[in-house]
């Protein structure tokens, strides 16, 4: 039998010091709230409704007079009025931090956006012949020169990029994928989901560590539209295995019109070798490998804003332009403008000076000492106890796992570090650190050295 909440002790008195909700909106409003009438009446409702469901369940943290418990009310309504997403510094040392929005965009890639949501933009208009069209063409472009694919096409992320790509090329056809790769991403995202709902039969081949190119050809017949590799992102299968080549699959698949497509995710653009990690596959090398469609996400290890890139051959991505569920998952003239300023700096070359997630990659770790000797230098003079330490930072996003990079924190010491870290979360700027032997991490290779001053300040107005 369901248990009924009991008012705690004391709790029927209590109820009786809420506040009315005419009363709480004057107070909200003379406080500084900014709302309109109805939105602050309801915001006054729910503040009263939430207390009231505290005090029920006996866990109200304050016993309060009537005056606390209204200030404590309208501290919530203009709590409501702050932007919640406003910016703050990922201090985690996790490089692309799910939780924390994945990748932070360039400053150019930024400008872009603003610049794009702000004026009027040639989106669909050739501003030479002042004819209709060109929606994707600048992201074409670049993906063009960037990796000797054919054509490309934009979307809102790559979930919406495999989606798309098997409902134009295998609904009510069969797709073959090696039984290692019929994974689940992250997020609720299952490769036997997606293939279900884009309308494809899944065909699982092979075992989990290995599988041969054979394995594809014996369970490929007239049904057949495609071969999918989907790259293992966040797992890694480690010892006795076997994968066949892209180029051993595309020679089979080509001649019997099968399409080879290839679920990258990550969507590198630089050799991640040269920073000690492992190798990510990048989009050219699934090009030239021959796949016709790679998929990859915009704001994984490609460092823009969320997106989905489908990029390969070029009658393949016109085909897939055309399915009407290309209009539905459509990237946003923002989107576009800020994936065009990101690619524009893998094509000059720039993109380990410019975007932050390569900066963050590629910044030495003897640099980063420097800084975290300096911040807490600083800090401790001013008697807040913080030391420098050695720390280990990782890529996230689902990307590299098990790969980490040496790296250098500020260590905060508090006799209540999660009350610290709270008070970081919740300060302007937020900055979002990790606790670790009852100490406050601020690791900062996921910290740009321009935001050093700012992080300086929030961890002053948080030890205060
Ligand atoms: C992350 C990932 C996805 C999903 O990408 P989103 O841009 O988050 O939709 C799909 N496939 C692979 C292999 C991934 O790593």
């Amino acid at each position: 039998m369901a248990k009924t909440a009991q008012p705690a002790h004391g709790a029927v008195s209590r109820f009786s010091r809420l506040p009315s909700v005419s009363l709480l909106m004057e107070e909200a409003l003379r406080a500084g709230s900014t709302f309109a009438p109805q939105a602050l009446a309801r915001a006054a409702q729910e503040a009263i409704a939430a207390e009231r469901d505290a005090i029920a369940r006996g866990d109200h943290p304050l016993e309060g007079e009537r005056e606390q418990i209204v200030a404590r009310l309208v501290g919530s309504i203009l709590g409501l009025e702050q932007p919640r997403l406003g910016w703050g510094i990922n201090a985690t040392g996790v490089i692309v931090h799910t939780n924390l929005g994945r990748a932070q965009v360039s400053d150019d890639t930024a400008a872009a956006m603003v610049a794009a949501a702000t004026g009027a933009i040639p989106l669909e208009l050739d501003p030479v012949t002042n004819e209709r069209g060109g929606r994707m063409s600048e992201i074409s472009t670049f993906i063009r020169l960037l990796t000797g694919a054919e054509a490309a096409l934009a979307v809102n992320n790559c979930a919406a990029a495999l989606v798309l790509a098997l409902s134009a090329i295998a609904s009510g056809r069969e797709v073959v994928v090696s039984r290692g790769e019929a994974v689940e991403i992250g997020g609720g995202f299952r490769v036997p989901d997606v293939m279900r709902q884009s309308g494809a039969t899944l065909v699982e081949v092979g075992t989990t560590n290995r599988t041969y190119a054979r394995d594809y050809e014996a369970a490929s017949g007239e049904a057949t539209a495609a071969w999918l590799k989907v790259h293992a992102s966040n797992f890694r299968i480690v010892g006795f295995t076997h994968a066949p080549s892209l180029q051993e699959l595309a020679s089979i698949a080509r001649p019997r019109g099968i399409a080879l497509l290839e679920d990258l995710g990550s969507g590198a653009m630089l050799d991640t070798a040269r920073f000690g990690l492992a190798p990510e596959p990048t989009l050219a090398d699934s090009i030239a490998g021959g796949v016709d469609v790679a998929m990859i996400s915009g704001d994984k290890l490609l460092g823009g804003p969320q997106a989905g890139i489908l990029a390969g051959n070029a009658d393949q991505i016109a085909h897939i332009a055309r399915h009407p569920l290309a209009r539905a998952v459509r990237a946003d003239k923002t989107t576009l403008a800020g994936l065009a300023a990101t690619l524009r700096h893998y094509a000059r070359g720039e993109a380990l000076e410019k975007i932050p997630v390569w900066r963050a990659i590629s910044v030495e770790p003897v640099a980063l000492r420097v800084r975290a000797e300096a911040i807490a230098d600083r800090l401790a003079e001013s008697g807040v106890a913080a030391t420098s330490q050695s720390s280990t930072a990782t890529i996230g996003g689902g990307s590299l796992p098990g790969e980490s990079l040496a790296s250098w924190s500020v260590a905060l010491t508090t006799a209540d570090p999660d009350a610290l870290a709270r008070r970081l979360r919740l300060g302007t700027p937020a900055v979002f650190g990790r606790i670790e032997r009852d100490l406050v991490v601020l690791d900062l290779r996921t910290v740009m050295p321009e935001s050093d001053g700012q992080l300086l300040q929030a961890i002053f107005g948080a030890s205060r």
